[in-house]
């Protein structure tokens, strides 16, 4: 695989919210970094279409404007930015080594800065219809629902916010969650529950989703009886999972696959940083991804230029 002789002094990968802002971090103080991002930037955020809750955007803000702007403001201070899948890191060597499509890119120190990815329903007919009528990204698919009946499964901010936006589209949204209280903020919920599109089926779980070619339904069962909703559409929200599989196990992480750092965003190796959602946390915003991404920065400079 083609080597790139050039030495970056921090690599950060993943061009989510925490990896641009670290990217500004890193390069405003002077240090020589690059984002390896395989998607667009802003990362997840892009499929935002309105972010919300980010301090002073008093009317909120969209998704890939937001992403585009920490970009801009990332490459203002003079970061690079690649458009490339990294396959393997390899975190034990010096310089460090991100093996990817594009060949070897090698850099001091590494800000893991991966995110997350949604979590499957693991029910039948999930595998043979993604895409045929699931999907786990409304923003994305929500305009091929108009004028239908969608469900949309989970009960935390998620599922809530994207059943909301879903009404715009779909005639009916049916939120089916596996209990009778959301998860979900209070704002979100008093939203979701004054929504004449939206019917709430709490207690409920989905045995089964239904459909040759194209979803027809889903078979749920709730605390009484068992029965067919005939949607066109399933959205799933039911959480996400890290995305560490380019690390290997190389970094220390908790009982769910995230990875565990120190206040300064120190992982378990050294000149290794995380920051973001691929962190454990209790928080996972935009707001919190930043702030992580600013601290991963500042402590990979600190170490640069105090060795
Ligand atoms: P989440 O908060 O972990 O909620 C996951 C939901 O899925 C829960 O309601 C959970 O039920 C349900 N669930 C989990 N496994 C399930 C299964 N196998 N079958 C059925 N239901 C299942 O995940 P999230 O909504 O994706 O949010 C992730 C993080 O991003 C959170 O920290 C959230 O606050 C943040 N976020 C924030 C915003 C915002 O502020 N606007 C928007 C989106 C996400 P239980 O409740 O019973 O556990």
């Amino acid at each position: 695989m083609a080597q790139n002789s050039r030495k970056w002094d921090i690599i950060i990968l993943g061009g989510g919210p925490a990896g641009l802002t670290a990217a500004i971090y890193g390069s405003r103080a002077g240090y020589e970094v690059l984002v390896l991002e395989r998607m667009l930037p802003g990362g997840e955020i892009t499929l935002t279409e309105n972010l919300d809750n980010y301090p002073g955007f008093p009317e909120g803000t969209s998704g890939p404007e937001f992403g585009q702007d920490l970009e801009k403001q990332a490459k203002r201070f003079g970061a690079s930015m690649e458009t490339v899948e990294v396959n393997k890191a390899f975190l034990e060597e010096q310089p460090k080594r991100m093996e990817t499509s594009k060949g070897n890119y090698l850099a001091d120190k590494v800000i893991v800065s991966t995110g997350t990815r949604p979590r499957s329903l693991g029910v039948p007919g999930e595998d043979k219809l993604k895409g045929r009528g699931i999907s786990y990204c409304a923003s994305c698919d929500a305009a091929f629902f108009k004028g239908k009946e969608v469900a949309v499964v989970g009960g935390g901010d998620a599922a809530v916010e994207e059943a909301l936006f879903l009404t715009r589209f779909a005639e009916k949204v049916y939120l089916i969650h596996r209990r009778n209280r959301l998860r979900a903020v209070k704002a979100l919920e008093e939203g979701l529950f004054s929504n004449p599109r939206v019917e709430f089926l709490g207690d409920t779980v989905i045995s089964e989703i239904t459909g040759e070619n194209k979803v027809e339904g889903v078979q749920v069962v709730a605390k009484d009886k068992e029965y067919h909703l005939p949607v066109q559409g399933v959205f799933i929200y039911i959480g996400r999972l890290p995305h560490t599989e380019l690390l290997q196990g190389q970094l220390d992480a908790d009982e769910n696959g995230y990875l565990v750092t120190d206040e300064e965003m120190r992982t378990s190796r050294s000149g290794v940083f995380a920051a973001g959602d691929i962190r454990r946390k209790v928080f996972r915003q935009v707001v919190t991804a930043a702030a992580d991404g600013a601290i991963a920065a500042y402590t990979a400079s600190r170490e640069l230029q105090l060795p």
